[in-house]
């Protein structure tokens, strides 16, 4: 039997072990972590996400434990008022789920490994990393920490941004790496008291910020705020309470230092791997691809990337002679899905947050303002961010292949 080794156990490599099994195929999912990671980071599911859950037999599962944002909100800041509010539910027969979920990045890699352990138990290894891995012509020797050698007739590595993977074969990761870094607060203070949403992007030239609420442990939930913080040789600690303060100063008067729980900051990149496939060895998820997180892209598009490529290597392996077309297209198109949706989306959705200048704020609240209020734009705005675009066109180039 066909069998893929997969490298990482967050949401991108246990979504594509499930759909290979699914397809019927053998598979090794290896994570080196002793237990699953369950730091919180991505925490938005958009639709179509959803419905690929749904397909491998998860979705049911994730739904119950996530949190329904059917809205998406923008606010200017210095007058604390809103700008414009995006509505899924205009996707109302275009997908069963015309809602985005919040749910932690760690709830859904739980409940594909609870799928995958249930499906073929065994299949998930954990504290065992891939130290190394030589390909030929006919599959891939994957050498194991644990020192064991598994002989694969395919490697895929969902091992994240830094990916062992795609430096090993020499891919290059081209874009650029933000000077200023992003600061994320954690709080159980309630938004909702003030008319914000599940998901709410605040517009500010200096102290913009993306403000969502996650399910937690269930009510009541907490919000994460998104905060701009500068460069790591600034000179500015943006962890202290000095900082801290001043960024919360005028979103809301009642949030207070003792009610931020968690605080947390990284570097934030735009990054496309210049291939996602070489031989026989696949590049899916971060490892292939990173974003800002404005917009709840990542993670989205990670699992694509797995959808995608699980479908591509399943009739690779029903018809050979197509093996090379299949892997290809596998190649071209999460590629393009990842320059013109994924990055033109998070660059834009960054820079409209920041608009400096009175006119360039002037203009992006005009942009939302009318893009809102015309239906026809509405409801192309929220396939566009939901990522329904995206896959719709692929779906059409597919039609028209030969
Ligand atoms: C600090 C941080 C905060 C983030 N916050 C947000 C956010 O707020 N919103 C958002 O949309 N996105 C956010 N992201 C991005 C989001 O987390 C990713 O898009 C998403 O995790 C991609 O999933 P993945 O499965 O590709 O990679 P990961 O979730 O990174 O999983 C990779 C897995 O591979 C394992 N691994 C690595 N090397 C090996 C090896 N050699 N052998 C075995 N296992 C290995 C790792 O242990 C890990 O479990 C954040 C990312 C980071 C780093």
């Amino acid at each position: 039997m066909t069998h893929i080794v997969v490298i990482g156990a967050g949401p991108v490599g246990t979504s594509l072990a499930l759909a290979l099994l699914r397809a019927g195929l053998d598979v090794t999912l290896c994570e080196q972590a002793e237990s699953l990671p369950a730091d919180p980071r991505a925490a938005t599911l958009q639709p179509p996400t959803l419905e690929m859950l749904d397909a491998l037999g998860s979705g049911a599962a994730i739904r119950a434990k996530g949190l329904k944002a059917p809205v998406f909100q923008f606010r200017d800041r210095a007058s604390d008022s809103i700008i414009a509010e995006f509505d899924y539910g205009l996707l109302e027969g275009e997908t069963p789920h015309p809602f985005a979920l919040q749910c932690e990045q760690f709830k859904v890699a739980d409940t594909n490994a609870e799928a995958i352990e249930a499906l073929r138990p065994g299949t998930l290894r954990l504290g065992t990393a891939v130290t190394g891995f030589a390909q030929d012509g006919d599959g891939v020797d994957v050498t194991l920490s644990t020192g064991e050698t598994l002989r694969a007739d395919y490697l895929v590595g969902c091992d994240g941004g830094r990916s062992a993977t795609r430096k090993g074969l020499g891919i290059a990761f081209e874009g650029f790496t933000y000077e200023e870094r992003f600061l994320v607060l954690t709080t159980p203070h309630d938004f909702f008291a003030r008319d914000f949403r599940v998901r709410n992007y605040v517009l500010d030239p200096s102290q913009w910020c993306a403000l969502f609420k996650v399910p937690h442990d269930g009510p009541p939930g907490l919000w994460r705020i998104v905060f701009p913080a500068p460069a790591a040789d600034s000179g500015t600690d943006a962890l202290s309470d000095a900082y801290v303060s001043a960024q919360m100063l005028g979103l809301e008067p009642a949030l207070g230092l003792a009610d931020i729980t968690h605080r947390n900051i990284y570097a934030v990149n735009q990054r496309v791997a210049a291939a996602f496939r070489k031989g026989r060895v696949f590049l899916a998820g971060d490892a292939a691809h990173v974003n800002n997180p404005l917009g709840g892209l990542g993670m989205n598009s990670g699992i694509h990337d797995a959808v995608n490529l699980a479908d591509k290597i399943a009739r690779a392996v029903a018809d050979p002679g197509k093996a090379e077309t299949l892997f290809g297209a596998y190649d071209a198109e999460r590629r393009q899905i990842a320059k013109e949706y994924v990055q033109a989306q998070t660059i834009q959705n960054k820079k409209r947050l920041e608009a400096r200048t009175p006119e360039q704020q002037a203009a992006a609240r005009a942009e939302l303002q009318g893009t809102c209020a015309d239906p026809a734009r509405h409801k192309a705005w929220v396939m566009n961010a939901s990522l329904l675009t995206g896959l719709r066109q692929l779906e059409d180039q597919g039609r028209k292949a030969p």
